[in-house]
């Protein structure tokens, strides 16, 4: 790319708000006022695999999750708060009626569970962390290497990337309120898989009891992978076809799982372009191996292997993960199992709001921590040493971003 990247950020979402966001107050006005997606959505991190991209999902339809291989664990309120922080939120607040898992073709995820070796301590003497948040897929692996173990590497593989969303699929009914869902028929688990070197999509359902009203919404999502593979993929081989072979995006981004602010939406990054990972908040906790091997594994993953050379972390207007943590009573048990455990990342950005800010009202306030909790992510990234590292070597740079939904601005800044 010729472009600065900060600049190729502010003329993407130039052009989202000139030729989107101003021609269809239709759909962005209501959605100000709050989101009731219908679909959870795990997709993997890789540049190349947006569902927004490559199933049209629109602004408000979508909660989306992305991670490295769209892995779900197991419950476990130590290890997988991030995830757990997200299906609770879209389960119990949101009430979305589908998760879809989606898994993907040539996933360097997948590649590195497959290829890793059991009980060897790590895969690259370098990998602190891809090596223990893949192993949410073990199961999946010992299932391959066994009913498959004739064929070629690269084959078993392509099996290893469905077997193992059948893994986050049963994973996700650990969750007590995914159970509760799935048995009394408000929701469904949907397993997926995009192929971008054949162009296909296909579904199919967790092994639960039949489904309700969710056909439709299934249904949906063919339709848009339809579209997008006869309106783009077929139309751009010059795009989609170097792309097979490998990804080496420019951007690493953070942003919310918010169904409003996909970034390959409102700042037109294209595949590619942008390795993308989606939380709660778009926060990102500090060097933890225990803690946080979601997010550190992503940031090892996109500095270490692919050398993004910009790392943006994009906060947004009426977040309901910034709500959380600044209504959140210090102290008190909390209402929900994970959500307030994760928004504790950006706690410090809450005191320094909450003393300088005190006069202002509980809205205002929110606005403010939406921008000091980016800052607090873009503090945690230092502590990786590959980013101080990159950062100190000038080939790595850290951006705060935020998007406002409400006055269609997108605003940019460097720590
Ligand atoms: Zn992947
Ligand atoms: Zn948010």
């Amino acid at each position: 790319m010729d472009m600065d990247p900060v600049a190729r950020l502010k003329s993407g979402f130039e052009d989202f708000k000139v030729n989107v966001y101003n021609k269809k107050p239709e759909l962005f006005e209501p959605l100000k006022e709050g989101q009731a997606p219908t679909y959870m959505v795990f997709g993997c991190a890789d540049s190349r695999c947006c569902p927004s991209v490559t199933l049209g999902l629109q602004p408000g339809e979508a909660f989306t999750m992305r991670n490295i291989a769209s892995m779900v664990g197991p419950y476990d309120k130590n290890k997988y708060t991030g995830t757990g922080s997200a299906i609770e939120y879209a389960v119990c607040a949101l009430k979305v009626s589908v998760i879809v898992v989606i898994g993907h073709s040539r996933c360097g995820g997948i590649k590195a569970l497959l290829s890793m070796e059991e009980g060897a301590r790590q895969l690259v003497s370098h990998c602190h962390f891809v090596e223990d948040w893949v192993r949410i897929g073990l199961p999946a692996k010992r299932k391959v290497q066994t009913e498959c173990k004739a064929l070629p590497f690269d084959a078993q593989c392509s099996v290893l990337e469905k077997e193992a969303v059948n893994v986050s699929l049963d994973n996700l009914k650990t969750y007590p309120f995914v159970k509760e869902g799935v048995e009394n028929g408000s929701l469904k688990l949907v397993g997926a898989h995009y192929d971008f070197v054949n162009g296909k999509f296909e579904t199919w359902d967790a092994p639960t009891p039949p489904p309700s009203k969710a056909v439709d919404a299934v249904a949906r999502l063919k339709t848009g992978f339809q579209n997008f593979k006869i309106d783009v993929y077929d139309k751009k081989p010059e795009l989609f076809e170097p792309l097979k072979e490998g990804q080496a995006p420019t951007f690493m981004v953070f942003a919310c799982a918010d169904s409003r602010c996909c970034p390959s939406v409102t700042l037109r990054l294209q595949p590619g372009e942008a390795f993308t990972i989606r939380n709660i908040a778009s926060m990102v906790g500090p060097y933890d191996k225990t803690k946080y091997t979601g997010i550190g594994s992503a940031i090892e993953y996109a500095v270490c292997a692919l050398k993004v050379s910009c790392i943006v972390v994009i906060g947004h207007s009426r977040c309901g993960g910034i709500r959380a943590l600044l209504s959140m009573q210090d102290g008190a048990p909390n209402n929900f199992h994970f959500v307030e455990d994760w928004v504790k990342i950006c706690y410090a950005a809450k005191k320094k709001v909450q003393i300088e800010c005190k006069a202002l009202p509980f809205d205002d306030q929110c606005s403010v921590l939406e921008r000091e909790a980016v800052n607090v992510s873009l503090d945690n990234l230092m502590t990786y040493p590959f980013v101080k590292e990159g950062v100190a070597s000038g080939k790595l740079k850290l951006v705060g971003g935020h998007y406002d939904f409400v006055n269609g601005k997108f605003e940019t800044w460097t720590r």
